[in-house]
């Protein structure tokens, strides 16, 4: 060959694998991230992808998807269709979507499950609770408004898709609840767009599905209770699988040694006393969310007959610090 055309030939190949390579690398899955605040939180969805078009898309979309789910269910919201329900109490019924009844059906189904223990109802006493401020209501007070607490007088009606609460007073809370049924209408919405794998974390409820780029599974940090909020105490890790943490540390103050928290047991309208943190995990993030607050609500012994009954997997951080694995989530979970 002569030289120049070798040299040709060289050039030649240097573009060509220059283009090859560029294909193997736009081809091959990549994570891409986005953090937006909402539903009073910071949430963060994270997915696997070939092309960072598609996963932008797919990320507005679930976002757009999000705003739409908090303004229905939203408690502060006063257009909220949560909000509607809650003017409503003791004169009518308000038809709602399809959402927001699913999610009040199946809220009602963790109460009965949990004897009470995850109440929906727990919107009077809520508001007592002033976190900000720190300042603690009256027993007096408190004592007046546990009656409005029955969840059995929040009635459904399936044929007009309706939901009415009986007694003037009552105040629907879907708070314990809608960030883990959060997470799994945006897991659907970003599967269906395409997304091989992800995390849907708002907060302390998080689903995960797939796997990272490289095979593995995804790892969840559990937080450390009594440390900043980047101090772990271990990592979990999850395939296809959500997890959820209710802790005493998210909203709270002190006041005389004690430490009062916004996770109420609805039979005193006092913080629960038991636990530091409950993290459970299942599939469904819907679930994870309603009982994670139930068992921290139901205290020790209640909570670990409640666990076996249930096969639930769940770590548990006592008051004391002291922690328990369920047996069936140790595989997945690594002390840190
Ligand atoms: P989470 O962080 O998911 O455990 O939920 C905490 C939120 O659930 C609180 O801010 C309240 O809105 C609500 N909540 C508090 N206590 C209860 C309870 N016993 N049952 C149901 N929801 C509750
Ligand atoms: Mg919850």
């Amino acid at each position: 060959m002569k030289p120049k055309l070798l040299t040709a030939t060289a050039v030649l190949f240097v573009i060509a694998l220059i283009i090859i390579l560029k294909f193997i690398l736009s081809a091959s899955p990549h994570i891409y991230k986005k953090s937006e605040f909402l539903m009073d939180t910071v949430i963060t969805l994270t997915v696997v992808s070939n092309s960072e078009k598609r996963a932008d898309e797919a990320i507005e979309s679930a976002f757009n998807n999000l705003r739409r789910l908090e303004r229905l269910l939203s408690f502060f919201d006063a257009g909220s269709e949560v909000s509607a329900i809650n003017k409503n109490a003791g004169t009518g019924a308000v038809k709602v979507s399809p959402e927001t009844f699913e999610l009040t059906k199946t809220a009602l189904e963790k109460a009965e499950l949990s004897c009470g223990a995850f109440n929906p109802a727990i919107g009077p006493v809520m508001g007592l609770w002033d976190f900000k401020n720190k300042k603690r209501p009256a027993d007096s007070e408190l004592n007046k408004l546990l009656p409005l607490l029955d969840y059995t007088r929040i009635v459904l009606n399936i044929n007009d898709s309706s939901v009415m609460l009986i007694d003037k007073g009552m105040l629907l809370d879907l708070g314990g609840i809608a960030k883990g049924y959060a997470a799994d209408r945006t897991v659907e919405l970003l599967k269906r767009a395409g997304m091989k794998g992800g995390i849907a974390a708002m907060a302390g409820d998080i689903r995960v599905w797939g796997t990272r780029p490289d095979g593995s599974p995804w790892r969840v940090g559990i937080r450390a209770p009594r440390g900043t909020s980047d101090d772990l105490i271990g990592v979990l890790s999850l395939e296809d699988l959500a997890v959820s943490t209710s802790g005493d540390y998210e909203r709270f103050f002190i006041e005389g040694g004690i430490r009062y928290h916004h996770l109420i047991e609805p039979t005193t309208g006092y913080p629960a006393g038991d636990f530091q943190s409950v993290t459970i995990v299942n599939p469904e993030g819907v679930v994870t969310d309603a009982l994670s607050t139930a068992v921290f609500v139901m205290g020790r012994e209640k909570a670990l007959r409640f666990i076996k009954k249930n096969k639930l997997m769940a770590y548990l951080i006592y008051a004391d610090g002291t922690t328990y694995t369920t047996e069936n989530l140790r595989a997945l979970f690594d002390n840190r």
